[in-house]
């Protein structure tokens, strides 16, 4: 039995879904006492229970403490079931979350899976779907797993009610470890505004600011068509595409706060990254260091990437992993926004 304690680093959700993640993988029982204890309000929230249910879904895992507001859960996996599933937070909850937390074992599973989710598709603190699709879907494609999302319709606080689809094709011959070191020369850059449900002048007054303070032209600033159905909501985005890695940074309006305001937010994020040299922004690299953790353990291959800042969030899903595969980090800052993070097998 893995016991974890939900209050160490950062102390939040990640410990939870990292660690029902590596339960399935590894097939190791937990227990998290504590959960999310640095948050405001403690415990098991909608969203992370949707995870969990989504885990024993899966997996036919025994979930003991599994109830809104538990601070602790004991939980047993079951073997991967791949196969057809819907999951849906029941409120405006990220359900790209609840994707974060069986991705890992459905794409170690025999076969595919296909898997729709229901709740808040663009959320803050949480990868928006966009971000999903551009960023992350590629660099698991690098490691030899599939991952193709359909949006249907996009949800936001407090409204949720967004959906989409998850292909998931595992890696035939088993995951292949990849080095992320440079990201390559800026190949596009652009802003696009969603706002569904909201006036028309939300939209160009951000994206006008983001191309007064980034110096971008009118042909990078776009508004894409939103359905009928969806929303209110918004969401400002700026996709920055290199040679090797594609980041996407999003800003999320909400009502008291300038058009101005949110522009000079997500600017100030996208001259944040530029500045920094490292392969991965901060969410791409601790997103980054599971799945590549579950392919450097499994060929006994060392891996390396670069990033342009080391979170605690990063640090905490180390200290996660560290509990469950035998793998070594080492962390390593080597210039102003540079880190270099190592892996390698423990024999
Ligand atoms: P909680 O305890 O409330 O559940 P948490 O600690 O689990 O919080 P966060 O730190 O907010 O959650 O992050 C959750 C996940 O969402 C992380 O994997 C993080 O990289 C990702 N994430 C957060 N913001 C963004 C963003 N703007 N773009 C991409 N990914 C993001």
């Amino acid at each position: 039995m893995i016991e974890l304690d939900g209050a160490a680093g950062e102390g939040g959700g990640q410990i939870l879904r990292s660690a029902l993640a590596l339960s399935l993988c590894t097939g190791q029982p937990m227990t998290i006492r504590r959960i999310r204890a640095r948050r405001p309000k403690p415990g098991l929230m909608r969203q992370h229970l949707a995870c969990v249910n989504a885990a024993v879904a899966i997996s036919g895992a025994k979930a003991a403490g599994a109830e809104l507001g538990s601070q602790e859960l004991v939980f047993e996996p079951g073997t991967v079931r791949p196969g057809d599933y819907s999951f849906h937070v029941g409120t405006a909850g990220s359900c790209s979350l609840v994707l974060q937390t069986i991705l890992p074992p459905l794409m170690m599973a025999q076969s595919a899976s296909r898997v729709m989710l229901g709740g808040g598709t663009h959320n803050p603190m949480a990868p928006p779907f966009h971000f999903l699709e551009r960023c992350f879907a590629p660099l698991l494609n690098r490691l030899g797993v599939g991952l193709a999302l359909e949006l249907r319709r996009m949800g936001f606080y407090p409204a949720g009610g967004g959906e989409f689809g998850a292909l998931i094709t595992p890696a035939a011959g088993g995951l292949a470890p990849v080095d992320l070191i440079e990201r390559g020369a800026l190949r596009g850059a652009y802003a696009e505004c969603l706002a569904p449900g909201l006036p028309s002048r939300v939209a160009s007054r951000e994206l006008e600011a983001v191309g007064r303070l980034l110096g971008w032209t009118p042909e990078q600033l776009i508004t894409p068509a939103v359905r009928q159905n969806e929303g209110p909501g918004n969401a400002l985005m700026a996709t920055l595409v290199h040679e090797h890695v594609t980041e996407l940074v999003t800003a999320f309006g909400e009502k008291g706060v300038s058009s101005e305001a949110v522009a000079a937010s997500l600017s100030k994020e996208v001259l944040a990254l530029q500045r920094g040299t490292g392969a991965l922004g901060p969410h791409l690299a601790d997103q980054w260091i599971l799945p590549l953790a579950l392919a450097v353990v499994g060929t006994k291959k060392p891996a390396s990437f670069t990033c342009t800042e080391m979170t605690d969030h990063a640090t905490t899903n180390i200290g996660v992993i560290e509990a469950f595969l035998p793998v070594r980090f080492e962390v390593a800052e080597s210039g102003p926004s540079l880190w270099r993070v190592s892996l390698a097998a423990r024999i």
